[in-house]
């Protein structure tokens, strides 16, 4: 039997995301039966087939409207290269076939030397770093890296973050590298953990190239953890309360002062684009009139009555005053709970004695709660929000209540293997602030570490097609690599990865684990 609990998709007429979990099918009434299931299960399987169009989300190679520094600077001295192109003449160059093209080329073959003039005046932006020339001829060329581009980001969102995020903005394809992986194994943060890729199982390569399925699609809002029926076959207890979007990534608030109406805009239709979630300044809303079903408005937990201003939303969020010293207080949620049917939230921050008011929000009927760390991922604390993540999930599970709340986390999401990562520690969905900012190719010139602080701008005379699809491509290329790990894993749904903790590894036990009995070893980490 196949039930489905969605509450808005019939209404909102996006027939490419149809599911066979959206079909409808939970209008099937009376006792299920082996015999009416055998007589039924055919056609409803053939309705599914006939009616089921695989998600998918529309990537476009676009241009950069303000490009970054280009990766290298490449020094050439005058002289040696004025003798090795003589040299080279000598060697190459025919009266009846000069090759100008070859003899001016030299020595890169990816074409930094090959403008008019050669290498007296070279293309940085053509190179790749493979330092053919340096070492060739280490005399007179010197490749080094662009200060300017390595000046972008902090300690935290580097600028290799930043480059990746940019790439996959334009492309919104995975980026492959040819060189290998040339980075460390292991390290701080999201780096210190590693996924399990040892089961090479179906779903694996067909799950990535689309002939078979595995689900990006998660639940936001509550499912009971165990269905009750009563003699006749019906659900008696409680029934599921949620919706589902397709990617398990919604655009969190914009920090700082990146909530601007264009942007706000941006993120909306991108959101609707993708069948995802756009969390919103509520007055921002109101004003650019973006009450959508793809949209949550964002409230002032005092001001929850104010939920009823938005019919279409289907999740409404209350933030709570940082640093509040007076705990929870029910009133304002209970108020936004009575002025909407939508699924309301609670924004917590990770700040001392967050444990409590979550479990405090649970206890008033909240279903969904945001999580939120500073952008470095860190808590008030300084612990990573991986072990607060986990936190979070365990607590739930300890109070027997995880399948009826969705964890929503936010805070030094950067990277698109962050968010399995952020899933494995016990996430349901992850929330992206900054990778928004950088796909659109702004500037941050605040910080990237306290959401208050960050202070940004966007391209100038900003295209919103472009932003667009900026943002599309980015959310694809993240999928795709989703479903990478996923595949590899040989996981059929992201749901099944939530707290998965032992499909990964982290860097920290490998090294207990390997070097602990030496003499002299002071402790696994980075
Ligand atoms: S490092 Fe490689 S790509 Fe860059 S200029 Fe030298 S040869 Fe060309």
């Amino acid at each position: 039997m196949i039930i489905a609990f969605s509450l808005y998709r019939a209404n909102l007429g996006v027939g490419m995301l149809e599911s066979a979990t959206e079909l409808g099918y939970d209008e099937v009434d009376g006792k299920l039966t082996l015999d009416r299931f055998g007589s039924e299960s055919t056609k409803i399987a053939r309705e599914i087939a006939d009616s089921y169009h695989r998600y998918h989300i529309d990537t476009d190679e676009i241009e950069d409207a303000d490009p970054l520094p280009h990766r290298f600077l490449v020094e050439v001295g005058k002289v040696g290269l004025a003798k090795l192109l003589a040299t080279e003449t000598i060697h190459y160059f025919r009266p009846w076939e000069p090759n100008f093209d070859v003899i001016f080329a030299r020595p890169c073959t990816y074409g930094v030397f090959s403008g008019p003039v050669g290498g007296f005046a070279p293309k940085p932006k053509l190179c790749v770093g493979c330092m053919r020339c340096a070492v060739q001829h280490p005399d007179f060329v010197k490749v080094l890296p662009n200060p300017d581009l390595l000046e972008l980001g902090d300690s935290y969102t580097t600028h290799g973050h930043i480059t990746a995020i940019d790439e996959e903005a334009r492309k919104g394809m995975v980026p492959v590298r040819g060189q290998g992986y040339r980075g460390r194994f292991g390290g701080p943060g999201f780096d210190g953990m590693l996924t399990d890729m040892s089961e090479i199982v179906r779903p694996s390569r067909d799950g990535i190239h689309g002939r078979e399925l595995i689900g990006t699609s998660v639940d936001i809002g509550s499912k009971p953890m165990h269905l009750t029926f009563d003699s006749e076959g019906r659900i008696s207890g409680p029934s599921p309360e949620m919706f589902t979007i397709q990617v398990p990534f919604v655009f969190d608030l914009p920090p700082g002062d990146l909530g601007t109406e264009e942007l706000a805009r941006v993120v909306a239709s991108t959101g609707a684009a993708i069948d995802t979630i756009a969390c919103l300044d509520a007055g921002l809303v109101l004003r650019e009139g973006l009450d959508s079903p793809y949209v949550a408005p964002v409230l002032d937990v005092t001001m929850g009555a104010r939920a009823s201003q938005f019919p279409n939303a289907r999740l409404v969020e209350l933030s709570l005053t940082p640093g509040r010293s007076w705990g929870w207080d029910c009133s304002g949620f209970e108020a936004a709970c009575d002025a909407t049917d939508a699924t309301v939230a609670v924004r917590i921050p990770f700040e001392e004695g967050w444990q409590g008011l979550m479990s405090d929000a649970i206890d008033s009927g909240a279903k969904v709660i945001h999580l939120l760390a500073d952008l470095h991922g860190e808590g008030s604390d300084g612990t990573f929000v991986t072990e607060l993540f986990k936190e979070a999930h365990m607590l739930l599970i300890e109070q027997g209540c995880r399948d009826e709340v969705t964890l929503i986390g936010a805070g030094g999401i950067v990277g698109a293997d962050h968010v399995p990562k952020a899933i494995i520690s016990g996430l349901d969905v992850v929330a992206l602030d900054l990778p928004v900012l950088f796909a659109l190719q702004g500037r941050s010139h605040g910080s990237l570490r306290d959401r208050a602080l960050v202070s940004g701008t966007l391209p100038k005379k900003l295209d919103e097609d472009w932003a667009q699809q900026r943002l599309t491509n980015l959310c694809g290329s993240w999928r795709d690599q989703l479903l990478e790990i996923l595949g590899a894993m040989g996981v059929r749904e992201v749901r099944r990865l939530r707290g998965e903790f032992g499909r990964s590894m982290l860097v920290s036990h490998l090294e207990d684990e390997a070097f602990e009995e030496i003499a002299g070893y002071v402790g696994g980490g980075c």
